[in-house]
């Protein structure tokens, strides 16, 4: 092969000084954010210090009261734009994988991708498939969510959210809910997503995650980003004492 042309990507998520308030309660206080392609972002700090917020500001579950936020160039705070269609290109995990218990995993992934993107069922079914196949629960297609593990039913909703190919995957403690038996298995996909070349942006206090997959560690701290870094630096040598204090504590 002969050398590559270096490609100048745009960065996917582009977020400059954000804040937000609830009511009287200033929770971020002029954040940024810049993600490039592919890079896998982890995000550690405090309970309360705005890591939901932040996540949930971009994909506008939460309306931020000043800043900018682009995702994969759409402006997410523009008011011409379509936010259900931008949000198609925003995958998102919580703590709580939120499966209808009534649908097997295979009807649970296809749901989403009949609901949002209009295919029929037939169509459907044979994406489910595939997106269940890359979490490794093929054969956990005829389940219902009751007869999964917690750490399966994550799985099923990492797949429900990549079945529809987004630019970027938003995941807020994937794992706290989980039993520790059952952590693994999910980082596992997440390790495989990210490998797959998935753009990521991590909540979580998994600091062996981290240091393995991330790209780069933020922390944040009442509202702001304290200090960001590759995770050698912020989790060997980290500059702020608060971070210091938590790391300590996490450990
Ligand atoms: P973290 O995820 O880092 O624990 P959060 O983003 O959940 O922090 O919360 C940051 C702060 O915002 C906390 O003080 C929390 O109580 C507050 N908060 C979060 N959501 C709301 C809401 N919908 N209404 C009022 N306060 C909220
Ligand atoms: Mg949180």
């Amino acid at each position: 092969m002969t050398a590559a042309t270096p490609i100048v990507q745009a960065p996917i998520v582009q977020a400059r000084g954000i804040h937000k308030h609830f009511g009287a309660l200033h929770v971020l206080k002029g954040v940024d954010l810049v993600v490039a392609e592919r890079e896998l972002v982890f995000v550690i700090g405090p309970s309360g210090s705005g890591k939901s917020t932040l996540l949930r500001c971009l994909n506008r579950l939460e309306d931020p009261s000043g800043g900018s936020i682009t995702v994969d160039g759409i402006d997410m705070l523009d008011r011409g734009t379509d936010i259900n269609k931008a949000r198609q290109r925003i995958g998102m995990v919580f703590q709580s994988f939120n499966l209808y218990p009534h649908m097997t995993a295979l009807g649970n992934v296809a749901l989403a991708l009949r609901k949002v993107l209009g295919l029929d069922r037939p169509a459907a079914e044979a994406r489910a498939r595939a997106a269940l196949e890359r979490v490794h629960l093929a054969d956990r297609a005829g389940h219902y969510p009751g007869q999964l593990s917690g750490g399966q039913q994550q799985r099923v909703a990492i797949a429900r959210a990549i079945a529809l190919e987004p630019r970027v995957m938003l995941f807020d403690e994937p794992t706290s809910a989980l039993d520790p038996e059952l952590v693994g298995g999910v980082l596992a996909a997440m390790r495989e997503l990210r490998e797959s070349g998935m753009t990521m942006v991590v909540v979580s206090h998994e600091m062996g995650f981290a240091k393995a997959a991330a790209d780069r560690v933020i922390f944040m701290d009442d509202g702001r980003i304290l200090e960001q870094g590759p995770p050698a630096a912020i989790f060997g040598n980290p500059q702020h004492e608060r971070t210091r204090a938590f790391i300590g504590q996490i450990e």
